[in-house]
């Protein structure tokens, strides 16, 4: 497997050739905010190495996901998320072209703060009147 996707956009911003607004970093992981958010807390948490989706990870991967799992929840706090129950956030991951997938560099969504969630912060109306 590849480490590095030299065509990848998050390999990119990975290795800083494209800006992001960045919410945490270790040597593993990168955390950064959503360009095209759908709440008004919308970050993504990414593994430094490239895995192009959940399809290809493999049992070694297994330590990495634990952690970026377990960040999780500390990120959305300080992002803006507001404490559970009454808050909380949304964890996603999509995979593959019926999981909604458009990047293929394995990415979770993490996605709170107060209601109404606005897709791009267009109105629900504007939306056909669903909510995300
Ligand atoms: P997905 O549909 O799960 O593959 O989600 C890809 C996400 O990446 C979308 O929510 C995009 O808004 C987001 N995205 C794409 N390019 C960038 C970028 N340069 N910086 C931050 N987020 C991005
Ligand atoms: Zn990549």
């Amino acid at each position: 497997m590849i480490k590095h996707d030299p065509n990848c956009i998050f390999c990119k911003i990975v290795d800083g050739k494209i800006p992001s607004r960045k919410v945490y970093e270790d040597e593993e992981i990168l955390a950064f905010h959503d360009i095209n958010p759908w709440a008004p807390v919308h970050f993504l948490m990414i593994p430094k190495i490239h895995i192009a989706s959940m399809a290809q990870v493999e049992d070694a991967h297994a330590p990495l996901l634990g952690r970026m799992m377990a960040l999780a929840p500390r990120l959305a706090l300080e992002a803006g998320c507001l404490p559970y129950p009454e808050g909380g956030f949304r964890m996603v991951v999509n995979t593959g072209s019926h999981g909604g997938q458009e990047v293929h560099h394995l990415h979770l969504h993490v996605i709170g703060g107060p209601r109404p969630w606005l897709r791009g912060g267009i109105p629900p109306a504007a939306q056909g009147g669903a909510e995300v």
